[in-house]
């Protein structure tokens, strides 16, 4: 079994970190919250004050943090000083492709191997070790991340080099917004035109209208399988967490010079539901702004 550093214990990383001591790994735990520490402890997890304690001897050091930003601190600031050589290095945190390639290039130069390793599923697949992960990073690096990402997840897909688990995982969420917004207004317009909605659900759904956000996620209460729609819109994948995948994606954009006039559409509206939303609402909800 492997000495794992865990950094950011989160909502995500909470779960994760626990599934790994569940799997028989010694994780060392650190966040800067005392809460989220306690629960590390109570879920197997050896929880400690500083997070150099939490690198320095570790084979593995996996990070599940808010944003770029903090990614790059933690890197440059406690593991880049603190890692023994040839440690792996695994980044879950859902962050820009740029800063994600930035820390694979300064770990190699100091002996370390890193790999950006975003997820697709939220709490519950974290609590439940049923992620799909979408690695990027060298075959060697993946070689030595996919049992470890195994031990929290159902599925570990590798998309190509440093940066493509993140250019996945934009990609894919830019797609799952439009195709929410979409889904979205097409509910609000067939009740407007006097549709019953569960049969237009059982025509959509079987004809060339058909997506996830529709089959597998249904925004209007009572139709299709179980969704945060059928819980008042709580739970689920915050508005304010789409908004910031969207918002990674048209940064990649524009970096790129892709044109994404639906993505940018669906930025605004999603930006404009977050403003509005004071419960931190399932980004399906955008549809009760839409009716
Ligand atoms: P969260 O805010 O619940 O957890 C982040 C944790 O990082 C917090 O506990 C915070 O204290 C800790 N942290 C911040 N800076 C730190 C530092 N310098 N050192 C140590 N700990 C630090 O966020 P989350 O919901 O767990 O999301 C984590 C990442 O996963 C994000 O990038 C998010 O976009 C992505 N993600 C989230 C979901 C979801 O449904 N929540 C789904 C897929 C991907």
């Amino acid at each position: 079994m492997t000495t794992i550093g865990f950094i950011g214990l989160g909502n995500m990383g909470g779960g994760m970190a626990a599934n790994l001591a569940k799997a028989g790994h010694t994780v060392i735990a650190f966040d800067l919250s005392g809460e989220a520490l306690a629960r590390a402890g109570a879920a197997g997890c050896t929880p400690v004050s500083d997070p150099v304690q939490a690198v320095s001897d570790a084979d593995v050091i996996v990070t599940m943090l808010p944003a770029g930003k903090h990614v790059a601190s933690v890197y440059n600031d406690t593991v880049f000083g603190a890692a023994k050589n040839g440690t792996l290095l695994i980044d879950c945190s859902t962050i820009d492709v740029d800063t994600a390639r930035d820390v694979a290039a300064a770990a190699k130069e100091r002996g370390l191997v890193a790999v950006d390793a975003p997820v697709s599923g939220g709490i519950a697949a974290a609590n439940g070790g049923t992620l799909t992960f979408m690695v990027g990073g060298s075959s060697g690096g993946f070689s030595r991340a996919e049992p470890i990402l195994a031990d929290m997840g159902k599925a570990v897909i590798h998309a190509g080099d440093n940066g493509a688990g993140q250019a996945a995982k934009i990609c894919n969420n830019m797609l799952l917004g439009a195709t929410m917004a979409a889904t979205c207004e097409t509910f609000a317009l067939a009740k407007k035109l006097g549709l019953d909605l569960q049969t237009f659900y059982d025509i959509s759904s079987k004809a060339s209208g058909q997506s996830w956000s529709m089959t597998s996620y249904c925004p209007v209460p009572g139709v299709g399988p179980s969704s945060p729609a059928d819980n008042g819109y709580a739970g689920g994948f915050a508005a304010a967490l789409m908004l910031k995948d969207m918002r990674l994606a048209l940064e990649a954009a524009k970096a790129n010079g892709a044109r994404v006039p639906m993505g940018e559409r669906a930025e605004a509206i999603y930006a404009a539901f977050v403003e509005a939303d004071a419960q931190g609402l399932d980004f399906s909800a955008i549809i009760t702004a839409l009716e």
